[in-house]
């Protein structure tokens, strides 16, 4: 059974399965080979990033992988180790401090170690019969987190890969209650997604308001909601893209009410604040928004993929019910099996529930404050280091974890050059964003663990490249 009839000799076996009773045996020896070359890779590329540029990587990976689809497999063993140290020896690790550029976060090794459990189950949350337990799980998940953002009683929050689908949805919920002449007003400072949401779901443009300041200024919203026909959903950031800056959400929240308007709040960066005693007063008026977007593959430390859009009270999310016989027959849904449809426009989903869940258990409140408020600490000393330093400049003091500096002298130009230096020698991975009309490097601190040694690492490293 195991080969076609007429092949000679004994047939090789069948490669083993993930899960069942054997599976977790079938994977260890795999694993050990997934570790070993996850080691080998990251020693071999001795940085934050491949040395050379996209083609010396392309060219690398070309040689070691050969045929990607060879006429005879190499086997478990050799696929791992070749697949896997590739992709290591070829990673931007967001693990290493000097990886700094984007809101990519080195994941926690519980979180990394329950996605394998995962992969193993494959669990899918598009029905009950997929997912029992996996789906129990992202129920009680939902509701803490809802609970933790809005205290109210039938707060609740949907999975997505992302803000930009938690984005979209929440556009899409206010536009199936105001109808399609809905108007989305939102910061130059938003995130490119909401606008985009707009535009996907066939809403007039969202109108743009300038924030100079880089964050939304109340006035002006103000004079934007007066001229703007109703309905209108206004959607504010609690830690914008570029600069970690948060939008002055209560004042934004008076206006909404005043003016008859929606909120939502992009909080994909900074909602995770609200755990932590020291930080969350900034996130001052983040549960009067009519839904919230959370990334918890940001300061949250999960492997992606890992959003949520919550709301404060579940019957919100009833325009996303939908019937599919296959999946929720009316009949199994009467007779008490969980209806899992209308809580995604996906339909296959993997319970990334799971590793944000091991995460609080394993962490708890104290030990999640304690990663939120050492990584805000490592942006504040080195915001200090570089404004007390002559050759650099410092945008200003971070709200969240995102530092904006140059170099002085500099202009644009040597900037983004420096930059794009750094990236291709393989030594620092830095991000770019423009503010005051001027281009600016960004670090954007996620990695718990880095030091002030590493920091250090990272100034004296910019001042040999900036030798006046
Ligand atoms: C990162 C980010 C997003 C997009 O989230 P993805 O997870 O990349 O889809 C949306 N809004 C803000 C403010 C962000 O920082």
């Amino acid at each position: 059974m195991n080969a076609p009839p007429g092949t000679p000799g004994t047939p090789a076996p069948l490669p083993p399965l993930a899960g069942g009773p054997g599976g977790a045996d079938a994977l260890r020896p795999l694993l050990d080979t997934v570790l070993d070359a996850l080691r080998t890779g990251t020693a071999a590329r001795r940085g934050p990033l491949p040395a050379g540029g996209p083609d010396a990587v392309a060219a690398r990976v070309t040689a070691a992988l050969g045929d990607v689809l060879p006429e005879h497999g190499t086997g478990d063993h050799e696929a791992l180790r070749t697949l896997v140290h590739t992709l290591a020896a070829g990673a931007a690790d967001p693990a290493d401090p000097l990886c700094a550029a984007h809101l990519h976060c080195p994941p926690l090794a519980v979180a990394a170690a329950a996605d394998l459990a995962v992969s193993a189950l494959n669990p899918s949350l598009d029905s009950w019969d997929q997912a029992p337990a996996a789906s129990a799980i992202e129920a009680l998940l939902t509701r803490t987190l809802a609970t933790e953002l809005y205290g109210t009683p039938h707060a609740d929050a949907l999975v997505t890969t992302g803000g930009t689908e938690a984005n979209q949805l929440a556009v899409l919920l206010a536009r199936e209650r105001h109808g399609p002449r809905l108007t989305v007003l939102h910061g130059a400072n938003a995130h490119h997604s909401v606008p985009r949401a707009a535009w996907l779901l066939g809403l007039p443009p969202a109108q743009p308001l300038p924030t100079p300041t880089g964050t939304l200024d109340p006035a002006r919203l103000d004079e934007a909601l007066a001229r703007t026909p109703r309905p209108v959903l206004v959607t504010a950031t609690a830690g914008t893209t570029d600069a970690g800056l948060i939008d002055p959400l209560d004042a934004i929240a008076d206006l909404c009410d005043h003016h008859r308007a929606e909120l939502h709040i992009d909080a994909a960066y900074g909602g995770l604040l609200t755990l932590s005693p020291r930080h969350r007063h900034k996130l001052q008026g983040l549960h009067r928004a009519h839904s919230i977007t959370l990334d918890l593959h940001k300061l949250g430390w999960q492997p992606v993929a890992a959003g949520l859009i919550a709301v404060p009270d579940t019957a919100l999310l009833a325009p996303l019910a939908h019937q599919a016989d296959y999946l929720n027959a009316t009949d199994d849904t009467e007779a008490g099996l969980p209806d899992l449809l209308g809580r995604s426009l996906r339909t296959t989903r993997r319970p990334d529930a799971l590793k944000i869940a091991a995460t609080l258990r394993s962490l708890g409140r104290d030990g999640l404050t304690r990663l939120i408020d050492h990584t805000c600490a490592a942006a504040h000393h080195l915001a200090e280091l570089l404004d007390a330093h002559p050759r650099f400049e410092l945008h200003s003091a971070p709200t969240l974890t995102t530092v904006l500096f140059r170099p002085t002298p500099t202009d644009d130009d040597q900037l983004a050059t420096l930059r794009r230096t750094l990236l291709l020698d393989g030594s620092a991975v830095l991000g770019r964003a423009t503010a005051d009309g001027r281009l600016w490097l960004k670090a954007t601190l996620l990695n718990p663990h880095t030091t002030a040694g590493d920091l250090d690492t990272l100034v004296t490293l910019l001042e040999g490249r900036t030798q006046p």
